[in-house]
């Protein structure tokens, strides 16, 4: 299987080179140059797996420049009921109101990154130990994905974690959650300045080619193919689960941001799994919504981007986006480059002629869920079911309701525990969430962080002062 661009400028490339690569050569994202298939037979003699099981079955369709065996090690490591709390890994969790959570927060930082996070942690290891190389990976987060990938890539070989976060602008359990990690490799840095600082001095020091190369700079972000590779397992995972004989249709809401949860859904769809439809949720900040009812894709600028009650949608633009439009688009890199030209020129553009496709080809519908709608899907959840769940994954249920329909299961992704969010919680409950045990004391441990100035090149020398050197 080899890796091309949706810009149609790369040469084909392995995975385990694009794993350890960010955008293409031409500005583009790394696709598998043909989607692989999944027969009805083959899909039902899954169904006894267990979910690293499943996940090597998937994953070496994806990935043919690691030996099958060894892959089956990395997702054994990744995939551990130490690190997701039961051997299920990804437990389904009925409501009363005819829907049923897909349990994908139960890993280290309680929200659904870590399920991509862990298995990268495992591969980045195996990769750079083969090629005796090293990888410092430099991030800015305003909490989810910052400590996702903290909490995989702690203690492993050949790669340290630059971390860059907004100094007094994260909740004290995201702070803990991140600061209290005492290992060699991580280094946490609080700047003094807002996420969008952070992550102007991220693109400072990656677009200084030079410092780059000399360094091994490399990044987790929501773009990298692995990431949504090792997402497509858990709509088989689902669907396995959720049915009992061959053909049976179930639909998937998805609280979405980036876009890249989601798109590991039309993969999966793609690859014959019987998925009806995918349900793709926004909050206030609707840009996706609006291309699902338009066919217009208009990204806001950040000035326009509201901060809301589930914070990790607050996307203006979706990076992951370009992939579904390459699909859209027959595969056509030529289209692509017209439509990113287009948004350059005029910060939009215009399928509206494909929109008729958009769910009878590809299964796609989308809906909005704004903060009194959290609030009230929380209340009455808890209220019918009992079950707590978090602003994002209410923001997924609200959505799922619109599109219920008779014998079709619908699993709705649950993408964070409330413990996280608590002040909306305690807003639409009257009551906090309760924290997990293992995580009541987190806020007495020792902190390690650095602060300082907004300034990309005091970041530099940090860098230049703490990256392992290469061998
Ligand atoms: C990242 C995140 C999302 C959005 O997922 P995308 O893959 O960016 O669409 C939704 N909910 C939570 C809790 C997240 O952390």
């Amino acid at each position: 299987m080899k890796y091309l661009s949706t810009r149609g400028g790369m040469a084909p490339q392995s995975f385990s080179d694009i794993l350890l690569e960010g955008l293409a050569p031409d500005g583009g994202l790394a696709l598998p140059e043909s989607i692989p298939t999944i027969d009805e037979a083959t899909l039902e003699s899954w169904r006894s797996l267990s979910y690293a099981e499943l996940a090597t079955r998937i994953l070496t369709l994806f990935i043919d420049d690691i030996p099958p065996a060894d892959l089956d090690r990395l997702t054994h490591a990744a995939y551990r009921a130490e690190v997701f709390g039961s051997q299920a890994i990804v437990p389904l969790k009925p409501l009363r109101n005819g829907m049923t959570l897909l349990g994908l927060s139960e890993g280290p930082t309680l929200a659904f990154k870590d399920m991509a996070m862990q298995f990268l942690g495992q591969a980045f290891e195996y990769v750079l130990d083969k090629r005796g190389a090293t990888l410092n990976i430099l991030g800015a987060t305003s909490g989810d994905t910052g400590s996702a990938a903290e909490y995989a890539l702690r203690g492993k070989r050949g790669v340290s974690v630059f971390m860059l976060s907004p100094h007094g602008r994260m909740s004290s359990f995201q702070r803990a959650q991140m600061y209290t990690l005492q290992d060699a490799n991580i280094h946490n840095i609080a700047v003094k300045g807002v996420f969008d600082e952070c992550q102007d001095i991220v693109k400072a020091i990656a677009g200084d080619l030079a410092f780059k190369s000399q360094y091994h700079i490399g990044a987790v972000n929501s773009i990298n193919w692995a990431r949504i590779a090792a997402q497509i397992v858990y709509y088989f995972w689902g669907w396995l689960r959720a049915t009992s004989g061959p053909g049976q249709q179930v639909s998937f809401a998805v609280p979405s941001g980036n876009f890249g949860n989601i798109l590991a859904g039309h993969f999966a769809r793609q690859m014959g799994l019987p998925i009806r439809r995918l349900v793709l949720a926004t909050n206030e900040n609707n840009v996706l919504e609006e291309f699902f009812r338009t066919g217009v894709y208009r990204p806001r600028p950040a000035a326009h981007t509201h901060a809301t009650s589930s914070p990790s949608m607050d996307i203006s633009r979706a990076s992951n986006f370009e992939r579904f439009v390459f699909d859209l688009l027959d595969r056509d890199p030529a289209r692509v480059r017209a439509c990113w030209d287009a948004l350059a020129d005029k910060g939009e553009f215009d399928l509206g002629e494909m929109r008729p496709l958009f769910e009878s080809r590809y299964g796609f519908v989308a809906g909005v869920s704004t903060h009194a709608d959290r609030l009230e899907t929380i209340r009455a959840v808890h209220q019918d079911s009992g079950v707590l769940i978090d602003p994002h994954t209410a923001d997924g249920v609200k959505v799922a309701a619109e599109y219920m329909e008779p014998g079709i299961p619908m699993l709705v992704l649950e993408t964070a525990l409330p413990a996280k969010f608590g002040d909306t919680i305690l807003e639409a409950t009257g009551k906090p969430a309760p924290l997990p045990e293992a995580l009541r004391n987190l806020d007495e441990l020792p902190q390690r962080v650095v602060l300082m100035a907004c300034d990309a090149g005091q970041m530099r020398d940090y860098i230049r002062q703490h990256a392992p050197v290469a061998a």
